[in-house]
């Protein structure tokens, strides 16, 4: 098995890797490490959960830790770029933790807090910047930063910023960066749109893939249950007072969904906190935190949670509403079952829903157990060690999404903002503002 020490890392680099005990690189820091040390540019396909956040964090802390240089002020060496601000926050404190053995800075540059801080932060300049694209935009705008001596460009999540809208952003940023850089693009899935982007933006890229796209983690035991809409609040209580259920995210499709699943959690007495994108700022980073420390076991969350979010010892997911768009499902399960653990999905489906709950069997290529019905064979086995596998109808070419959407009986998903951005009320707010 690799070692940190064989990948090429340099000793203040591993100290980091040590102070965050890892002694292991995960598959996908065992590819993109070595690729990126030796210069390459990345196009990267990994599920969350997989340590893709080290995988790109130390080839960075590497390459700027290791030469004297020091950022000029209103410049940055290294720049990050996230789509939500929660997984923005986690990578910048991930980053920061992993370069503890060198002198290198780092800044977190997202919307809905004060600009203020954030500009004196780049006055002084910063090696490893990490920033959501509408916050960047309006301090490239107003002359707080240049991008003219980024060395290193990390795209995470791609496609989710495809999804909220970004890639017009994206777009605009890259045109700013010199040509004479190395670029990652990580993505959970590769659609063709965000393939065009990295044909565009990367050269001669390495590319690696450590689990096949779409497939959700293996480790989480997925089942579905049936059932009607007004059935669900008490299935769901059923499941939350179950006693094994250490920390579970209950996802809802909508804001108002999750408040309302929250309220009635709460009524149920259950420690169960909120997180959407009508929250404000301090509002999702206390329902994280709230989450993160055990003070709350439950976690209601829109899809704004569903992605990179890392919390430790997530055993349950359920999806209260099903999503409309079938990746999502992949991103939400992605909660469970991180860092080699296990996990337990269950999906409360209504008869409306099917055809949501037929998309996501479609793209993740099996089909799902159907809980308190006479099971497959395959489905019967179920456990945590045996995930279930039967296989679902081949995929079939998907219906756009439009007419998913226009579909009567399920809440349309409203296109991302793509307004031009301001302090606060950029693509990344109004985007996430309108759709989750
Ligand atoms: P990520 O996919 O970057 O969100 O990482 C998922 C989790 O795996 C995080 O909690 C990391 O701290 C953890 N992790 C990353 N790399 C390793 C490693 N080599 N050994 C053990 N845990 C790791």
């Amino acid at each position: 098995m690799t070692k940190f020490t064989a990948l090429g890392l340099a000793e203040p680099t591993l100290r980091g890797v040590t102070a965050e005990g890892y002694t292991t690189p995960t598959p996908i820091q065992s590819k993109l490490i070595p690729a990126m040390l030796a210069g390459r540019d990345v196009l990267g396909t990994a599920q969350t959960g997989t340590g893709k956040t080290a995988a790109f964090a130390l080839p960075i802390v590497d390459a700027l830790g290791a030469g004297a240089g020091r950022p000029e002020p209103r410049t940055c060496r290294a720049l990050v770029l996230a789509p939500t601000r929660e997984l923005a926050a986690q990578i910048e404190e991930s980053i920061r933790a992993l370069a503890v053995g060198t002198r290198l800075t780092t800044a977190l540059v997202v919307g809905g807090v004060k600009p203020g801080p954030q500009v004196r932060a780049l006055a002084r300049g910063v090696d490893v910047l990490v920033a959501t694209p509408g916050r960047l935009e309006d301090h490239l705008r107003e002359g707080a930063l240049t991008l003219s001596k980024v060395r290193v460009v990390v795209l995470d999540e791609a496609d989710q910023m495809l999804d909220l809208g970004f890639i017009p952003a994206i777009r605009r940023l890259v045109a700013k960066l010199p040509r004479e850089r190395q670029t990652a693009l990580l993505s959970a899935t590769m659609p063709p749109a965000i393939r065009t982007l990295a044909y565009e933006i990367l050269r001669d890229p390495a590319e690696i893939s450590v689990a096949p796209v779409s497939t959700p983690v293996e480790a989480v035991v997925q089942s579905v249950r049936h059932l009607d809409r007004t059935d669900k609040r008490d299935a769901l209580a059923a499941i939350l007072t179950a006693r094994d259920v250490e920390r579970a995210i209950v996802f809802t499709r909508t804001k108002r969904g999750a408040d309302k699943v929250s309220r009635q959690l709460a009524e149920a007495g259950c420690d169960a906190v909120a997180i959407h994108g009508n929250k404000s700022q301090s509002q999702r980073q206390r329902a994280l935190d709230a989450f993160r420390t055990g003070t709350a076991r439950i976690l209601v969350a829109t899809d704004i949670a569903a992605r990179g979010i890392d919390v430790d010892g997530v055993s349950h997911v359920v999806n209260y509403e099903l999503p409309n768009v079938p990746e999502a499902y992949v991103h939400r399960i992605g909660r469970t079952a991180r860092a080699g653990r296990s996990g337990v999905a269950v999906s409360l489906c209504e008869p409306d829903e099917r055809p949501l709950l037929a998309d996501i069997e479609r793209l993740i290529g099996r089909r799902i157990a159907v809980e308190g019905a006479p099971a497959s064979p395959a489905a019967a086995s179920a456990s945590p060690s045996e995930p279930t596998t039967e296989r679902a109808a081949p995929p079939r070419r998907r219906r756009p999404r439009s007419s998913r959407s226009a579909r009567p009986d399920t809440p349309s998903r409203p296109r991302p903002a793509r307004s031009t951005p301001s302090h606060g009320a950029g693509p990344e707010r109004s985007a996430r503002d309108n759709t989750l």
